[in-house]
């Protein structure tokens, strides 16, 4: 069955590229998720397999040779993948983001002329290196501080200089780091009383001169993303390497919500794959076990219908969300973005750990996968901007605030 469910009515190119991705990852990607995750080391082979597929320029448009995907297709497609392997949906989210901000969602916030033309010289250079040159980019936003929580302007500091930028500053829990040709570096542009109005998005070529990584990697989950710390000291970039005009990062964000909700389809997937493996343990299908079945116990049954109960609830909001997409949601949307969001990263690990109690301790080695997704499933919740607290606070506050109200007595 597909991650949308048989009865979602999809657009042959979201049939097709959900059958790639599911293709891909059972006969790709699956297999090697095992020893990436032991080795905590990234699967250079499946960016191979997405640069062949043409899945690298999924969210590239038409127009730049892209296959032009929309909000709704990118997510069905990158939950495909999360339920394959979870690090390759999660890094491929971090490259596949750089196209959809520069794209889709650029297009549809405002620009002066001069601006869009800027912008269009500049993505027209950056999709034809995905394109044509099958490059990798990342976003590396955190930095350990309240930046990456959207609380304050970034540590990182691009100072102008003549013919483009110079940055300085760290990146923590940069996925892709020393696998991407480009990392995305949300910046500060330098200068007095700067906020994070003045927040800059530059493609930092890997190669460039100042940039290391550096820092080992050795996480509970999401081992193969290795997302070790990014230096940068004195690295200049040129003007093209504005992903988006100045200024543009800070209208996205307040703009167009569902931009971070895309780290959410990576644990859709891997809570699909949860159910999967515990219907087919029960069954005693899971290649190499014992032909011994579970599935007659009445406990073991009401256990899967919990289950199953509670996958349909993550999916309908997860598609929802999907279909919800666009610059300027009315205040109900973006609630149940939040709630979204929460539900699927909180009930990700939720039903990886009764997966693991309903089948059984011979479940839980390390030579089946379900022990990698109850890992890989606990790191959702942590990934900023919304993480599963900061959704409860957004939530929390704008279902009980209207926009501009105030409690004067507490000031
Ligand atoms: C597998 C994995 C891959 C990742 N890949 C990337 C990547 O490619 N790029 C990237 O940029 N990041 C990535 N991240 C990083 C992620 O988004 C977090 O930044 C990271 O988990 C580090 O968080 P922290 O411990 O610094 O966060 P926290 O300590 O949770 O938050 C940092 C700061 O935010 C503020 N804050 C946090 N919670 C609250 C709250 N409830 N209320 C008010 N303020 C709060 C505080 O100021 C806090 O000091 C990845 C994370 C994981 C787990």
């Amino acid at each position: 069955m597909h991650i949308a469910g048989q009865t979602v009515h999809l657009t042959p190119q979201q049939r097709e590229l959900i059958d790639l991705a599911a293709t891909l990852g059972r006969e790709k990607f699956a297999p090697r998720a095992e020893r990436h995750d032991r080795e905590a080391s990234f699967p250079f082979e499946n960016y191979d397999d997405l640069r062949s597929s043409g899945l690298l320029a999924i969210c590239v448009p038409r127009e730049f040779g892209g296959l032009g995907a929309d909000f709704a297709t990118y997510v069905m497609v990158a939950a495909e993948i999360g339920r394959h392997c979870g690090a390759t949906a999660l890094s491929f989210n971090m490259h596949v983001s750089s196209c959809m901000w520069s794209g889709f969602i650029a297009d549809a916030l405002d620009m002066t002329p001069e601006q869009r033309a800027d912008h269009q010289r500049h993505r027209t250079l950056h999709y034809r290196n995905i394109v044509q040159d099958g490059k990798v980019y990342s976003q590396p936003f955190s930095e350990g501080g309240a930046a990456a929580a959207g609380k304050a302007p970034w540590g990182t500091l691009a100072r102008k200089v003549d013919g483009g930028y110079v940055i300085n500053g760290k990146k923590i829990f940069a996925s892709l780091a020393g696998a991407a040709d480009f990392y995305g570096a949300l910046c500060t542009l330098d200068k007095p009383g700067a906020t994070q109005r003045d927040s800059l998005y530059l493609a930092v070529p890997a190669a460039s001169q100042g940039v290391s990584v550096v820092g080992d990697w050795d996480p509970l989950g999401m081992r193969g993303t290795v997302s070790r710390t990014l230096l940068f000291k004195d690295v200049f970039v040129p003007e093209t390497a504005r992903l988006m005009p100045e200024g543009l990062y800070f209208q996205a964000a307040m703009r167009f919500p569902h931009m971070f909700a895309t780290l959410s389809p990576t644990y859709m997937g891997i809570a699909q794959a949860a159910y999967d493996f515990t219907v087919a343990y029960l069954r005693a299908e899971v290649p190499g076990m014992p032909p011994v079945k579970r599935r007659m116990y009445p406990t073991k049954q009401i256990a899967v219908a919990d289950m199953r109960i509670k996958l349909e609830q993550t999916r309908a909001l997860f598609l929802q969300n999907a279909r919800d997409a666009k610059v300027d949601p009315d205040k109900d949307t973006r609630m149940r973005l939040y709630a979204a969001h929460f539900t699927i990263m909180e009930n990700a690990n939720a039903l990886a750990a009764l997966a693991v109690r309903t089948c059984g301790g011979q479940s839980m080695l390390k030579s089946l996968p379900l022990e990698r997704l109850y890992r890989d499933s606990r790191c959702g919740s942590l990934m900023l901007p919304w993480t599963a607290e900061l959704c409860q606070d957004r939530l929390g506050r704008e279902c009980l605030y209207e926009s501009g109200e105030r409690d004067e007595e507490l000031e």
